[in-house]
């Protein structure tokens, strides 16, 4: 499948996300004004380029972990199946954490990973994801922010992969396959 030639569409501009980065992260801090407690917590890969820009507009102290979950692997589509590849490196009982996720499609990847992350008592649980495909949607599962809703288009850029590739590219763009063939 990553041999069909395809194309990039841009969907959201680098200019758009920045802007969209800077309000997120200012909800955030006021949210969270006064803790002393918030740890951040990426969900890997796909996080990395937004967590990296969303911590730099924090105007509180945070501290940084990450967690990886499998989900897609390659593929173009989501396994119900979801499994954790690498957990936190620090305890989050009684701490505020807020999990920043890249995309919510069907939803059983944040399902599972608030409920194991709830089971260890945190003081409170957010999410903010970058985007969200409600249409794709299989758990009610809503992150608490939000940074764009799309369609269901299959979407890379911004630390987002198609098969390892494109998540450099400073915008986020739709895969548009070039060939013929159907899919
Ligand atoms: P869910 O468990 O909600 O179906 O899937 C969530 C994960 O699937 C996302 O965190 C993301 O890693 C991956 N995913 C969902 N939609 C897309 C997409 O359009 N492009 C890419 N590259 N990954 C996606
Ligand atoms: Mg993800
Ligand atoms: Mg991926």
């Amino acid at each position: 499948m990553p041999d069909r030639p395809y194309v990039i569409d841009q969907l959201i501009s680098a200019k758009a996300i920045a802007a969209r980065v800077e309000a997120l992260a200012r909800e955030i801090t006021a949210h969270y004004r006064g803790t002393d407690k918030l740890v951040v917590v990426g969900l890997l890969r796909g996080s990395f380029v937004f967590i990296a820009d969303l911590v730099r507009e924090i105007d509180l102290p945070v501290e940084v972990d990450f967690l990886e979950a499998s989900s897609y692997g390659d593929a173009l589509h989501s396994s119900r199946e979801v499994r954790i590849l690498k957990d936190l490196r620090g305890e989050i009982a009684g701490r505020d954490v807020l999990v920043v996720e890249d995309i919510v499609d069907t939803g059983f990847t944040l399902h599972h990973v608030k409920n194991m992350l709830l089971s260890r008592e945190p003081r409170r649980l957010e999410v903010c994801a970058l985007l969200d495909k409600p249409s794709r949607r299989e758990v009610a599962i809503k992150a608490t922010w939000t940074g764009f809703e799309i369609p269901d288009e299959f979407v890379v850029g911004y630390g987002i992969d198609f098969a390892q590739r494109n998540r450099n590219l400073p915008y986020i763009g739709k895969v548009r396959f070039t060939d013929t063939s159907a899919g």
